[in-house]
């Protein structure tokens, strides 16, 4: 099949983007080069992706420094007036970027109609209200002096995004980049290239200036580390795993550029002896399934009291076992294929490491037969651990594969959940007020759910600790990473006496 029949089976009506996106125009790489991306639910091709190399991130770099005295200067309110447009325009073609979503990463259609969409599009929105509201201070000094700071934009920021949430994360990235007045140099993941690309569509749409934004999709190891080392790029803001990570701090030393850096994770998800038991079951099945658990801040380490534990996996195992696997595309599927084969693997594997260490399968285990097994499936997963230090309660699995640990009392469930090296999202389910905030502040994590799970906002910060990374995205935190304070100085009307007095 062709492109253009591909879209068309899809229920596309506009033609997918498969270029790099530099200068407000979709080009191919200079060297010629493509890449495949797949629908990860039968492995076939959808496009040939333009690839980029070296060569195309200094083509954007320049796009990006010429754009930017012009976009930094802009009224803030004008650059915000772009972002509304944007969200509007992401709200009018909901379905296409629904389904573009859905056809390349497997995110289940209704989900990607659901959360991907609309939570993008009140991400451009919040920043676009924002851009004209983030403001320097005046600071109180001594008497005479006038002392002010301005908020200035980094500069031209590198962002290098992971597959499991791409059109969301984009706009986690970009929107507050953009209302602080940066220029931006994206690179998508290799496998899923496609919607970030259609966002670029839109943005020329909305009237972005040419340059302000560029997308290139291409290798991690070239053009993401391009990307990294530039030195005419001052900021690097980094989405993935700790591994890599590393390398892009790495990479980033050879002109000290500014790194902001969300990671891999492993949340505790507690339930208490007094919790509602209803809630909690559905609150952790959202917890680690949606998106096939392939989200750092999924609740993939279910730390259950010994006295309920037996009650909740009565509820919680049926639950698991009906939700209905099937084609992303199909408004009936709660729970699509993973994003890549290799993945996939991946998270099969970690089933035989859970059996060499003691753990049990109490639920799933395998890749379906039948009408999925030519795609990246896996069943939900739920094995209980022998105990915290297994490498199932250690590691992250990143995918519907739920790790159950027991706990006798507070002290060991605190315990359990601060165990591991990383510090992103975790939750807690207990009717007990002191409890609750005692966890809440004593829990290693950067964000924590009460009786709730996986709650995300524009306006409230997102990020980590420990292994998890540094920085925060979302809300005015966002604005404060893509930012740098400048102090002024002016003398109103002080008396400077002088400090070398000569006769
Ligand atoms: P990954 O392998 O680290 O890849 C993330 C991105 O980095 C991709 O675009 C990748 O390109 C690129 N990359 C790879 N090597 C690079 C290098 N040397 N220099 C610059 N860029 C490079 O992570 P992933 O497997 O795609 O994503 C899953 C991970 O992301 C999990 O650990 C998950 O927890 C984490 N994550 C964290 C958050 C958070 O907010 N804390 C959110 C979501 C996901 P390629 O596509 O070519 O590999
Ligand atoms: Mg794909």
């Amino acid at each position: 099949m062709d492109l253009a029949d591909i879209a068309q089976a899809a229920g596309l009506r506009t033609p997918i983007r498969h270029q790099l996106f530099i200068n407000g125009r979709f080009v191919d790489a200079q060297s010629g080069e493509t890449m495949p991306t797949l629908n990860p639910h039968d492995n076939s091709r959808i496009a040939d992706v333009a690839m980029a190399g070296a060569a195309d991130v200094e083509l954007a770099v320049q796009a990006a420094e010429a754009a930017l005295p012009k976009w930094s200067r802009m009224a803030a309110m004008d650059r915000g007036r772009i972002l509304l447009k944007l969200a509007d325009l992401i709200e009018g073609n909901a379905e296409e970027l629904a389904r573009l979503e859905s056809l390349d990463t497997g995110h289940p259609i209704r989900d990607s109609r659901m959360l991907d969409v609309p939570r993008t599009a009140v991400t451009y929105r919040y920043f676009g209200g924002m851009a004209d509201k983030f403001q320097g201070e005046q600071i109180p000094v001594e008497v005479g002096f006038l002392n002010y700071t301005l908020r200035e934009p980094v500069g031209v920021v590198g962002q290098v995004v992971p597959w499991n949430f791409p059109l969301m994360f984009t706009s986690w990235k970009m929107a507050p980049a953009l209302a602080a007045g940066n220029c931006i140099v994206l690179k998508p993941a290799e496998i899923t290239p496609l919607s970030s690309l259609k966002i670029a569509e839109l943005m020329a749409e909305a009237g972005m200036p040419e340059g302000v934004v560029n997308i290139l999709p291409g290798l991690g190891t070239v053009a993401g580390q391009a990307i990294a080392e530039h030195d005419r790029i001052s900021k690097i803001a980094f989405t993935g795993s700790t591994a890599t990570g590393r390398r892009i701090v790495q990479a980033s030393a050879g002109n000290l550029k500014k790194v902001q850096l969300e990671l891999g994770g492993k949340g505790a998800n507690i339930v208490f002896e007094d919790a509602n038991l209803l809630a909690a079951v559905n609150g952790a099945a959202w917890a680690i399934f949606h998106n096939q658990g392939q989200a750092c801040i999924a609740g993939s380490r279910l730390v259950l009291h010994e006295k309920i534990a037996d009650a909740f996996l009565e509820k919680f195992i049926p639950l698991a076992r009906s939700i209905r696997l099937g084609n992303p595309l199909d408004p009936h599927t709660e729970m699509g294929p993973l994003t890549s084969l290799q993945h996939r693997d991946r998270v099969l594997s970690y089933v035989e490491v859970a059996r060499s260490q003691g753990g049990e399968v109490l639920s799933g285990g395998k890749a379906p037969t039948g009408d999925l097994a030519n795609g990246c499936y896996v069943e939900p997963t739920i094995v209980r651990a022998s105990g915290w230090r297994d490498r199932i309660a250690q590691e992250e699995v990143f995918g519907p594969f739920v790790t159950v640990l027991t706990f006798k009392d507070d002290q060991e469930a605190l315990q359990i959940a601060n165990s591991t090296e990383y510090g992103l999202g975790g939750g807690l389910w207990t009717n007990n007020l002191q409890r609750a905030h005692k966890f809440a502040r004593d829990m290693k994590s950067g964000m924590v759910w009460i009786n709730c799970y996986k709650r995300v906002n524009p306006g409230s910060p997102f990020g980590g600790s420990g292994m998890s990374g540094y920085g925060r995205e979302m809300g005015f935190d966002a604005m404060r990473e893509y930012t740098q304070v400048k102090s002024i100085w002016v003398n109103v009307d002080a008396q400077i006496a002088p400090h070398y007095a000569r006769p």
